[in-house]
């Protein structure tokens, strides 16, 4: 993530809704993957460097965004609350915090998409292969379950309480359970039905992820019916990812997603040298192991966990490698996609056209 700055030279951050310095408003623009600062005076026409914007109806009405959309648009939420299907009760007073905190997640998950060159859909642009999302908690006996199928992602809305998702990752024995890590490792299963698409790649996957056509519910149930293998480390980057080659994708990819934006950030504040989407995937993963190094260090002085739990090893690098080449790939095919159908004048038919043509 990249730092912003106000009109008034204040540093911002990516949450922020209120400059403190100079208490001019502050809205993201997605297609700038910028903040910018007005006056409440601008009201609905909010000058921007790409024209007129408005607040999205979840910023301007229920404090839970802080994206902004063109006046001339007739949806009235932004692209990222868009993508809600389902959000939580509003009538339960806790819940509008844990809302908030679950579209911050969301939103940075977007951001990072976007800087990659991965566009997301709706439901509504492409029922298909659309994205939505279902933020829901369990009611009686029905239990929510944190998952993804064709395109919905649906997460329980415990997790955005901090004490009960911390129990969860002690009975599970986890390293790390964060909303944004459960929204990273959600997409990645919607990117395995986007990207590896094609029988080629599948072959390519196996090789490293090993065969997914195992059962899935039975390769669940077992992982949960054994004790944590100590070993699993040297195959692979969390003990859940050992379950199925799926979700073993589904980790791998949410781990590329906390390098990129990590590595980003640290070039922001000049600890890292360039921006970690297009350094090339060796120089990537060098600066990366000095960074989470450095990281941990940092934590510890401050006598705070490893704030970076994982180790990489040779067949994980193995399996990043091959995210980062699919993510490339995936750019390099939206910005020909993006140059053609601009040249040709007509719909772009490629689902990962670039948000911002640059
Ligand atoms: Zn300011
Ligand atoms: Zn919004
Ligand atoms: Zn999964």
């Amino acid at each position: 993530m990249k730092v912003f700055h106000c009109e008034c030279g204040a540093t911002l951050f990516f949450v922020n809704s209120l400059c403190l310095s100079c208490s001019r408003e502050l809205g993201f623009v997605p297609e700038l993957l910028d903040l910018v600062s007005f006056t409440s005076a601008e009201g609905a026409t909010i000058e921007t460097p790409l024209g007129h914007y408005k607040k999205c109806a979840n910023y301007l009405r229920e404090g839970v965004c802080n994206w902004l959309l063109p006046t001339g648009s007739d949806e009235e939420l932004c692209q990222a609350c868009r993508l809600n299907d389902v959000i939580p009760n509003l009538s339960e007073p806790e819940n509008r915090q844990k809302w908030q905190d679950v579209e911050q997640a969301k939103r940075r998950l977007i951001y990072s998409l976007d800087a990659l060159g991965l566009r997301v859909l709706t439901k509504a642009d492409d029922p298909v292969r659309g994205l939505s999302f279902d933020i829901k908690q369990s009611i009686g006996t029905e239990r929510v379950l944190t998952g993804h199928a064709e395109g919905l992602i649906t997460l329980n809305l415990s997790e955005a309480d901090a004490a009960e998702r911390e129990k969860m990752r002690v009975s599970l024995n986890e390293r790390y359970r964060t909303l944004l890590g459960h929204f990273r490792h959600e997409i990645g299963h919607y990117y395995w039905d986007r990207l590896i698409a094609d029988p080629s790649e599948h072959e390519a996957f196996r090789e490293l992820f090993g065969d997914e056509r195992a059962d899935y519910a039975q390769a669940l149930k077992a992982h949960y019916a054994k004790p944590a293998d100590p070993d699993y480390a040297a195959q692979f980057i969390s003990h859940y990812a050992a379950s199925h080659p799926w979700e073993d994708f589904a980790e791998t990819f949410a781990h590329y997603l906390h390098m990129i934006d990590t590595l980003e950030t640290a070039e922001h504040y000049g600890f890292a040298s360039g921006p970690g989407t297009s350094r090339d995937f060796e120089a990537l993963m060098t600066e990366w192991y000095s960074l989470t190094v450095a990281l941990n260090s940092l934590n510890r002085s401050m006598g705070l966990p490893d704030a970076y739990p994982f180790a990489i090893s040779q067949p994980v690098k193995q399996k990043l490698s091959f995210v980062h080449d699919l993510i490339q790939a995936a750019r390099r095919a939206s910005s020909e996609a993006t140059f053609s159908s601009s040249t040709r004048a007509g719909p772009g038919t490629s689902e990962l056209s670039a948000s911002t043509a640059v």
